[in-house]
């Protein structure tokens, strides 16, 4: 992906000329659309980078950009123009989509300072005991003890009170521990927007390994879930 950022060469608007380093879809200067750029979500709706945003303020610009995208505004405007309208329209829904979701955004938050994440750097199998949090170990080995045995419960046609009680207490257990993860992630989200360069370090280190313990939890819950309502 190209960022009219990274390469810190303003672009200038193709109507007026005048030059702006942001990425916008319409130039500050004449209002003309402008052609859709890869980069920076948060400059699409004129947001400082920033893991806190204002979600009233993020819908009302994606409305307000959505209507001035609107293809009868395009009716009789030039070909190209037509063609960046669509493409600003692909850009903004992703954008918005992107930036409305609290961990989404962090994400992507992450991924533009820099930060390695994702399903490559989570792994595919959470089985792998080097992927479990290590002060969860003895309970992720004793739960996923308890999920084989309510998998072949069921496949033998037998119900198992008990076991079905202990499942839903872990998956209780598991929920919270998901709740704990989101609460410090905002904390950090706060260290970081709040802090320098220095503080920022810490807390994105913070944020990698919280979003990679979110993610092994999810997953944990989604199998008790899974194999309670099957
Ligand atoms: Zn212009």
């Amino acid at each position: 992906m190209t960022n009219a950022l990274d390469s810190a060469i303003p672009v200038a608007c193709w109507s007026c000329h005048v030059a702006q380093n942001d990425v916008t879809l319409f130039c500050p200067h004449c209002s003309k659309i402008q052609p859709a750029a890869a980069g920076d979500f948060f400059q699409v709706f004129g947001l400082r980078r920033a893991f806190r945003i204002d979600p009233e303020e993020l819908e009302r610009e994606f409305h307000r950009l959505s209507r001035k995208l609107h293809p009868d505004r395009f009716a009789r405007a030039s070909e190209r123009e037509r063609e960046w309208s669509l493409a600003d329209t692909a850009l903004l829904n992703d954008a918005y989509r992107t930036l409305k979701d609290p961990l989404y955004r962090t994400e992507y938050l992450l991924k533009l300072e820099g930060a390695e994440i994702g399903e490559q750097h989570a792994g595919k199998n959470r089985q792998d005991p080097s992927r479990v949090p290590p002060d969860l170990l003895e309970e992720v080995f004793d739960l996923n003890l308890q999920l084989e045995e309510m998998r072949e419960a069921k496949a033998a046609g037998e119900a198992d009170p008990v076991l079905q009680a202990n499942l839903k207490e872990a998956k209780t257990k598991f929920e919270g521990l998901v709740e704990a993860v989101d609460e410090e992630l905002r904390r950090q989200w706060k260290v970081w927007d709040e802090g320098n360069a220095q503080a920022r370090e810490p807390a994105k280190t913070a944020m990698v390994r919280l979003i990679d313990r979110r993610r092994y939890l999810s997953n944990l819950v989604r199998d008790v879930t899974e194999t309670l309502g099957a």
